[in-house]
């Protein structure tokens, strides 16, 4: 596995990448911009060029971008809808400048229009747009807890999208507290075991590009969104040693989103992964 950790803007973009890289942590996301407005904010190309090299030159990779909060490709309302598409055509825009290969997404929430129609506007939002998308970034649909009316908290949700594209087009980033909060229990070896089968059996884990680590805060199947420390929640020791000592691809990112990012946890975090049996 490479071990990441989604990285805080305070600070500057060069001096937070080489704070990880001594850490010990080999991968690294972020947000493109202000994660909770519309503009995405100027970049200056030869700054993108620098942090691009900068990372190349670190080895810290993938560097992946997560999407801002307010992306919503399953709107039934059409302003938001619209803005949401052209927000997330930057996102991509942005993500190739960086180098970066996977865009995070949420599947976004139906507003009250239902499962079914929700998934079919982010089909269809996602078929118009794919073939603007710049060649070499993939889109990851990123599971979620499920509160609202959010889409995307079972698997058979996630493969539904995933299927109405030819195979590799999409990939999915799985998210151990959304996953919790959704009702898979990651609490035991038995439980990863069999969310791991469930996920086999839907979507298929070679379309799994990206694992979110974070331990849960809130109860299983509270449909509640909230990270804990590794090892601090329902998840527990228990539940991620089994995880991470499933047979992973070597270059499986893993990125930690867990609370007080660019304090002293995000050592402690990467220290517990390691301990718990991770290899990154
Ligand atoms: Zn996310
Ligand atoms: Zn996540």
């Amino acid at each position: 596995m490479r071990f990441g950790v989604h990285m805080a803007q305070k600070g500057g973009f060069a001096a937070n990448l080489r704070r990880l890289k001594e850490m010990g942590f080999r991968s690294a996301q972020i947000f493109p911009g202000n994660p909770t407005a519309w503009k995405m904010g100027a970049a200056h190309p030869r700054e993108l060029e620098r942090r691009r090299a900068l990372a190349e030159e670190l080895e810290i990779r993938p560097l992946v971008i997560h999407c801002p909060y307010l992306i919503n490709l399953a709107s039934p309302n059409p302003d938001f809808h619209e803005r949401s598409r052209e927000l997330l055509r930057q996102t991509m825009e942005r993500a190739a400048l960086y180098g970066s290969p996977y865009v995070v997404l949420h599947t976004g929430n139906h507003g009250g229009a239902g499962i079914e129609a929700g998934l079919e506007l982010l089909v269809e939002t996602i078929a118009g747009e794919l073939p603007r998308w710049p060649a070499g970034v993939k889109l990851l649909l990123e599971n979620t807890a499920g509160s609202g009316t959010a889409l995307g908290s079972r698997f058979e949700e996630l493969a539904r999208v995933l299927k109405a594209f030819p195979p590799g087009a999409l990939g999915v980033c799985f998210d151990t507290a959304h996953a919790w909060g959704a009702g898979y229990d990651l609490g035991s070896a038995r439980g990863v075991e069999q969310t791991l089968e469930q996920f086999e059996k839907h979507i298929g884990l070679e379309h799994l590009c990206l694992l979110h680590l974070n331990d849960a805060k809130a109860g299983l199947g509270s449909r509640v969104d909230r990270h804990e420390h590794i090892g601090c929640g329902g998840i527990g020791r228990e539940g991620f040693r089994a995880l991470l000592n499933q047979d992973w691809p070597e270059d499986m990112p893993a990125i930690l989103e867990t609370p007080e990012m660019g304090g002293p946890w995000d050592r402690r975090n990467l220290e517990m992964l390691v301990e718990l049996g991770g290899v990154g």
